[in-house]
């Protein structure tokens, strides 16, 4: 049925936003510089503020700069505002679809907003969630045989991440300046950071949540989880190689985090759930639900050198892949009370898949530099160099429709200069 859902704003066959998607966002325009909320259609940016102002809407949450009361009314709220939304931008409603003014007014052309992230994010938390990396990690660090933590299969490994560093897609990406220690032995150095790389990750931002020292069981998280956004957790390898020990990542990962901008909810996804990977052993209680379930959602990664017109694609796979689900991440960080607030961001790890052409990072595709891998323009990469763009992008895809999450882009700039770092101290 959702197939034949049509809107009087025109959508073509592959784009990301039909009428089926009806992701959530925060934008301004020039015309306009006050950030509030839209959902996306096609190439255009329906301003939901503007519909509150004008009645259609009923609800009071999108004159806002950020998603974070909306995400917090909770899920009957989500689905009933998405149904008048459906229904409002239907061929068949004539409320907005006849009303010349205000539609001159909230439907905006894409290429003449500004998006911004999608939410205040107060706190985020980035899992170790896909076998698949946690085993190529493990292999390139311990060895074939190690490649899996003790823990690994018994608990969703994760991490508190930076909140201040994450950026909207399009935010330029500075090469970062660290201490590292070259070839593994002797003295450290100081510089820029020669083993930059990307993560593909998918994130959820939080719905509701919860009160300190309340957790939430594993079979109420999917109430608690507001929508999805692809995530770029850039991390410098040999900045984390040199400090990761005994606390984990620091420096080499908190520089910079992008997501996409438009957040696309658990209602969207729903045709496209499917079941997850065997889990074996059983989980703990606590983690184990009736269904192990996830989403079927397409993810590439393309790569574009300065010298390269158009982006090359350098990797393909799926969320479906990953083995510790979403709900039992959020299960797992609240079962000792941790609370999590509206909007928090908890993002999946890197999402590689089962062959070399889908793995999510650098780092595997060129298995820690030992194979290169050949781009487009003639050159080769073990790491990114300056000047090249990174875009993440991912879609499930319905019978003559797509359930898309746009892009996560960002490209390298050269690091700050050392001099620029030193000081008079006192
Ligand atoms: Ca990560």
């Amino acid at each position: 049925m959702a197939e034949k859902l049509r809107s009087f704003v025109e959508v073509q066959e592959d784009s990301h936003f039909p009428l089926q998607n009806l992701p959530y966002g925060v934008f301004s325009t020039a015309e306009e510089p006050r950030a509030r909320c839209g959902t996306r259609i096609g190439d255009f940016v329906l301003d939901l503020a503007a519909l509150e102002e004008a009645s259609l809407l009923a609800t009071r949450y999108f004159d806002r700069p950020g998603l974070n009361a909306f995400m917090a009314a909770g899920q009957a709220v989500w689905t009933a505002t998405r149904q008048r939304l459906q229904h409002l931008l239907s061929a068949e409603t004539p409320d907005l679809r006849d009303d010349t003014a205000l539609l001159a007014r909230a439907l905006v052309p894409v290429d003449r907003v500004t998006m911004h992230l999608p939410a205040q994010i107060g706190d985020y938390t980035d899992f170790y969630s896909s076998r698949y990396h946690a085993e190529n990690v493990g292999h390139m660090v311990r060895g074939a045989a190690n490649a899996l933590m003790p823990n690994w299969r018994h608990l969703p490994v994760a991490y508190h991440g930076r909140a201040s560093s994450l950026v909207v897609s399009g935010t330029p990406i500075r090469r970062p300046l660290g201490q590292m220690q070259p070839g593994d032995a002797g003295a450290p150095v100081f510089g820029p950071s020669q083993a930059l790389d990307f993560e593909l990750e998918l994130g959820f931002l939080v719905g509701p949540g919860n009160e300190l020292g309340d957790p939430i069981p594993v079979s109420q998280a999917y109430r608690h989880i507001f929508g999805f956004v692809l995530v770029n957790d850039w991390s410098a390898r040999d900045i984390q190689r040199w400090e990761y020990r005994p606390l984990g990542p620091f420096l080499g990962k908190n520089f910079a985090t992008t997501l996409s901008p438009w957040v696309v909810t658990l209602d969207a996804l729903e045709p496209f759930i499917c079941n997850g990977p065997v889990q074996d052993p059983e989980p703990l209680s606590y983690l184990r639900s009736k269904n192990h379930w996830t989403y079927d959602i397409q993810l590439e990664i393309r790569l574009r050198s300065a010298a390269m017109d158009t982006p090359a694609t350098v990797s393909r796979t799926n969320f479906r892949h990953l083995y510790w689900n979403v709900c039992q991440q959020l299960a797992h960080h609240t079962v000792n009370g941790c609370n999590l607030r509206p909007g928090d961001l908890l993002a999946s790890g890197t999402i590689s898949g089962p062959v070399p052409d889908s793995y999510g990072s650098l780092l595997e595709l060129a298995w820690g530099g030992s194979r290169p891998i050949a781009l487009p323009d003639g050159s080769q990469r073990v790491y990114l160099e300056d000047g090249d763009t990174v875009i993440l992008t991912g879609w499930c895809q319905g019978n003559g429709y797509r359930v898309g999450f746009g892009e996560a882009r960002g490209a390298v700039q050269a690091a700050r200069p050392i001099t620029e770092t030193m000081g008079e101290m006192r």
